[in-house]
């Protein structure tokens, strides 16, 4: 391998190749453009492209395409070659400045949630050169957001990229008022940690449900799942390090900072954790980590599942979004600093996220709302559906200190003043982390833990970002216009803590006591997806977007229309896959098998031998291939009702309050015959062979 420090990022067109490159006029000129976030004007579009161009082809490429992200989840791409013809047969390779601004998409086969309908049938794509050009596979990518012709956003980064504006507009007020004149724009930062199975290649083949839908519908435990915790930070098997290793490098190359490697709590789960960038690269370096994850598992047999619940009864897999926020001079504005100044301005900015996740619960649980994420909420693995804050008791010591007007310490008489008194040191170790959090602070950052492992990670940033946002600026307003400023500045942070403490919480999520407590907290538990995306046009919601302009009501409506539909589509197909096993499959394979045991029973009884095996056995199968076809038949006539709905939000949840019982009531079944059924008879692979089968 060569040096890392060499191949890292030598497939990116990034700061210092185009500093290498580029005429110093335009580099400048590009930088300042970049910077201020406005448009390219077409002269200094044509000479990057040429610049983009003769780099790339350089590096073996011979195709472009603009990479952007629908609402899909996914990223798309339609390449284009460089090629243009000449006289005389010739070719020549071209690619100009418009070629590299602006594409034009055929946006009808990508979800639009109606936003479509309503304007125009075409999208375009749009450079968004806050995030650098790269080649993969003789590709050079163009990152873009994906827009329609009225402007609607159809994609999932525009209006992330809207929110860090937003957002560091207001916390810039915030810091002028903290007496900072030099920071110019505060981005949002976000390290995603990225969790996965890999399964062998071979078995997954012969499971159509893991081919179909990601995750199996079918299968009983295994005589071991994770109890022993043997897992979980053990040593790496050779295989799977191998395909670590190769990982590690094409990421690199492109510029993602793979970081950490390590095995997770369940059999064949692993985790793989960048260190943290600037939103919208990490929003763009995790789509590309999650798609080279799947093709270089399949270069080593295996195959890389990204669902968040590939199988019953061990951890599923989720995607914890590290958050906070970073000034252009390099200081996290989430870090307590040592001065009393630091400090009060530390306690302001950790007051306007208290309030962001309270006032705007519904929406941070939205934005994690998915089919597969359903099965790990609340499932005592995972966060509960419930929003809340984990601070740690150092920190709510000084927040109970600031809202009982006291000193925070018993050494100290006097009450702690905001900007005169420094907090006490707080620990940033990670054994006071509490797990069982679905938001917890670490010392200089947010962990958002309750996010999906297939999921983006655009739209819980974009709903963050916002909300915190319009707490900044409620705060500033206020703060702007204070006669004493400090006086005002505890007051404020003092009546924040003390209106939004009931979204703090420090102890053990996974508790059913503290669903009950939540209740009487007036919190939210919005436990499924249909539940959570009812509230996404609530007109609170819809208000704090528009009032950002980060979504219009348009945007949000198509949102709406784009979930559900995704949802109700997901679970039909599960339905779908399951019939097709159970009436292919399973029940004919126990059918027969139950034959095979009634023909030994009567050559045994003919010859006088006692059957007790064979008679037990196939009584109990016999039993449950009859319920479980009961099952199937009620599935297949429910299924037949989905046609005939139409409605969106009555769909979503026929599939949550029908459909999803029904397929559960065929897995009871079917998975009580695989427990006792000879191996050979069953049709699939078994979760002892799918988790442990790779060696
Ligand atoms: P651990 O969780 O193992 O203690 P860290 O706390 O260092 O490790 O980091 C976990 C993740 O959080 C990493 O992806 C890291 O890059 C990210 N992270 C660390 N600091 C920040 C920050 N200021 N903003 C966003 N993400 C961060
Ligand atoms: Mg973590």
């Amino acid at each position: 391998m060569e040096k890392v420090t060499e191949i890292f990022g030598s497939m990116v067109f990034n700061d210092s190749v185009m500093e290498a490159l580029l005429p110093k006029q335009t580099y400048k000129a590009l930088q300042s453009t970049i910077k201020q976030g406005k448009r390219l004007d077409a002269e200094l579009a044509s000479v990057v492209a040429n610049a983009m161009k003769d780099w790339a082809i350089e590096k073996g490429a011979t195709h472009y395409t603009h990479w952007f992200q629908p609402m899909t989840g996914v990223t798309a791409e339609k390449h284009d070659s460089f090629i243009t013809p000449k006289d005389g047969g010739k070719i020549i390779m071209e690619f100009s400045g418009k070629e590299l601004m602006q594409g034009e998409s055929d946006a009808s086969s990508f979800p639009s949630g109606g936003l479509r309908a309503t304007f125009e049938a075409r999208g375009y794509t749009a450079w968004d050169a806050t995030s650098y050009a790269f080649i993969k596979e003789k590709v050079l990518y163009i990152p873009t957001v994906f827009c329609s012709y009225g402007g609607e956003a159809l994609d999932q980064k525009t209006a992330l990229l809207r929110s860090m504006e937003v957002i560091s507009k207001q916390a810039v007020r915030i810091l002028r008022l903290f007496g900072n004149e030099t920071v110019q724009a505060v981005r949002t930062t976000v390290g995603a940690e990225q969790e996965y199975f890999l399964v062998d290649r071979e078995l997954w083949n012969q499971r159509k449900d893991l081919i179909y839908t990601g995750r199996t519908l079918f299968g009983c435990r295994a005589p071991k799942g994770q109890e022993l915790d043997d897992h979980y930070f053990g040593s790496i098997k050779q295989r799977v390090q191998k395909f670590m290793t190769e990982l590690n490098e094409e990421l690199w190359k492109l510029g993602v900072l793979a970081k950490t490697e390590h095995n997770e709590a369940a059999p064949a789960q692993h985790e793989l954790a960048p260190i943290f960038s600037s939103t919208n690269i990490a929003s763009d370096h995790n789509q590309l980590t999650m798609e080279l994850m799947q093709k270089i598992a399949k270069r080593h047999g295996m195959i890389c599942l990204l669902h968040e619940k590939p199988f019953a009864g061990v951890n599923g897999s989720g995607k914890h979004n590290n958050w906070s926020l970073s000034t252009d001079t390099g200081i996290n504005l989430l870090d307590p600093g040592d001065t009393p100044y630091e400090n009060a301005q530390f306690l302001l900015f950790l007051a306007a996220v208290v309030k962001a996740v309270d006032d705007y619960q519904d929406l941070i649980r939205i934005s994690v709302a998915s089919a597969g994420n359903d099965h790990r909420l609340g499932a005592n693995e995972a966060p509960p559906a419930i929003m809340s804050i984990f601070l740690g008791t150092d920190l709510e010591n000084v927040i109970d200190a600031v809202i009982e007007d006291k000193s925070f310490d018993g050494s100290q008489k006097e009450m702690l003043r905001l900007g005169v008194h420094t907090l006490p040191k707080l620990p940033k170790d990670t054994t006071d982390r509490n797990r069982t959090s679905p938001m917890a602070f670490t010392g200089n950052k947010f962990e958002l833990r309750s996010l999906g492992s297939a999921d983006s990670i655009s739209c819980c940033n974009t709903v963050l970002n916002t909300a915190v946002a319009d707490s900044l600026m409620q705060f500033a307003d206020l703060l702007e216009k204070a006669d004493d400023f400090e006086a005002q500045l505890h007051d404020l942070v003092k009546q924040t803590f003390i209106d939004h403490k009931r979204i703090i919480f420090n102890g053990d999520g996974y508790d059913e006591a503290w669903v009950k407590e939540a209740k009487e907290r007036g919190l939210m538990n919005l436990k499924t997806t249909p539940d959570a995306i009812a509230h996404l046009l609530d007109e609170k919601n819809v208000k704090l977007f528009e009032k950002h302009n980060v979504y219009n009501r348009a945007e949000l409506e198509s949102r709406h229309e784009v979930r559900l539909d995704t949802y109700s589509k997901i679970i039909h197909i599960e339905a779908l896959t399951m019939l097709d096993m159970a009436n292919k499959d399973i029940l004919p394979a126990m059918s027969r098998f139950t034959g095979k045991l009634a023909d030994t029973i009567a050559k045994k009884k003919a010859v006088g031998l006692n059957c007790e095996y064979e008679m037990k056995t196939s009584e109990k199968i016999s039993k449950e291939l009859d319920l479980m076809y009961n099952a199937v038949v009620k599935l297949e006539e429910d299924e037949k009702k989905w046609n005939s709905i139409s409605d969106l939000v009555k769909l979503g949840d026929f599939c949550r309050d029908v459909i999803i019982p029904d397929m559960n009531e065929i897995r009871l079944h079917s998975d009580n015959m695989e427990m006792v059924a000879e191996q050979k008879e069953w049709p699939y692979p078994s979760y002892g062979k799918l988790l442990f089968g790779v060696r």
